[in-house]
């Protein structure tokens, strides 16, 4: 057995040797949040004040993901990667300090859910009591009821930040995915308990830079709410998407960013299908990065700031294209999905 301290609960846990550290987490009530559980979102990141050595070694992964959240990697580690092979104890969480400032632990009923393709849906969710403030580009923690434990998975937020009494939600049903066809079935009047917001994903704060936004899939939902929010400001700035999906049935959102085109002609908005069927698709075939080969010229790359949300490998390799073009790192921000 070995002694895990949590400084920031004033408790203590004995530990299995190997036991997985999210485990150990739950098993001692810990106050420390979890939401992907695979490394990619940096929710659980904790400080470690003494047995760092006992985690073994950080991954690459990990590194990237801490780096990306504005941690230090050498006092932070990923409670989600890390199994206990020594005494350990932890300090303050990055994200439960947060937590304490924003709307918390709490119900909120489901308003309206639309079905937008046979697996992407929107629910619209309103607070019961409070308020939520947030940045776009965040994202609400789901505390989804499974069959012995609350099962936690984080969404981002879709709407428009002016709301604070309402959030959306966009939400692909993964196969064989609890928690994504859980939030599927819900309807008007069902409640749910959710925290956040969560992340830093977010828009760079007085910007003059022109804005290149890249999303495959349900990536678009913090990039949407990143566009409602910049179109309302008065600038001129130029706001390209790249937006990627597989097949005709999976097209979503085209009406509205079609709409948003026509209101703000600032607003450049491109669809592409990867792998759409030999006929019924007039648009462009390809992958996002295949756009940012052919429509990213390096002059544009050395004024734009990009936003990407969707996959680890579509992000890595757009990230690559984009610093190729002459972009540089500190101007490309990204959220992992899984
Ligand atoms: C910060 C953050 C924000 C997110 N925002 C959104 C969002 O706005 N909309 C959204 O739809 N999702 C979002 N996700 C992903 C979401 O949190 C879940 O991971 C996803 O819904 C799957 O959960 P599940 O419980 O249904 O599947 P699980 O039960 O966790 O997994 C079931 C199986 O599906 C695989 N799998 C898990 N996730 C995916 C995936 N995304 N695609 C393909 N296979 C997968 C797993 O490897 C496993 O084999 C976000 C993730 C993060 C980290």
């Amino acid at each position: 057995m070995h002694r895990i301290t949590f400084q920031q609960d004033e408790m203590t846990y004995d530990a299995e040797e190997g036991q997985w550290l999210y485990d150990v987490c739950e098993a001692a009530g810990a106050s420390v949040p979890f939401a992907c559980k695979a490394g990619a979102c940096g929710t659980c990141a904790t400080k470690v004040v003494h047995g760092e050595k006992s985690l073994g070694a950080q991954k690459d992964r990990e590194i990237r993901t801490l780096e990306s959240n504005g941690l230090d990697p050498t006092q932070y580690r990923l409670l989600c990667m890390a199994d206990v092979h020594g005494p350990l104890t932890l300090g303050a969480s990055a994200h439960t300090q947060k937590a304490k400032a924003s709307l918390g632990l709490c119900q909120v009923r489901i308003e309206e859910y639309r079905p937008l393709t046979l697996t992407v849906c929107e629910q619209r969710f309103a607070i019961k009591s409070g308020e939520i403030k947030f940045t776009p580009g965040q994202y609400m923690i789901f505390h989804v009821p499974g069959i012995d434990k609350i099962i936690r998975r984080s969404y981002s937020i879709s709407s428009h930040p002016s709301d604070s009494k309402h959030f959306e939600i966009c939400v692909r049903a993964v196969s064989g995915g609890f928690c994504s066809n859980f939030i599927h079935r819900l309807r008007p009047g069902d409640c749910i308990q959710v925290e956040g917001p969560y992340g830093h994903f977010r828009l760079a704060e007085t910007s003059q830079r022109d804005v290149l936004m890249i999303a495959t899939g349900t990536g678009i939902s913090p990039i949407k709410s990143m566009i409602l929010s910049l179109l309302d400001q008065p600038d001129t700035r130029r706001i390209r998407l790249f937006f990627g999906l597989r097949n005709v049935s999976d097209l979503f959102y085209t009406n509205l960013l079609s709409e948003m085109r026509d209101t703000h002609p600032r607003f450049e908005p491109t669809i592409i299908l990867s792998q759409p069927d030999p006929v019924g698709w007039p648009g462009l075939r390809g992958r996002v990065t295949d756009l940012i080969r052919e429509q990213v010229t390096p002059e544009e790359a050395s004024r734009t700031e990009a936003y990407l949300c969707g996959g680890r490998a579509m992000i890595e390799d757009a990230k690559k294209l984009l610093q190729q073009k002459g972009m540089s790192p500190e101007h490309i921000r990204h959220e992992n999905f899984f």
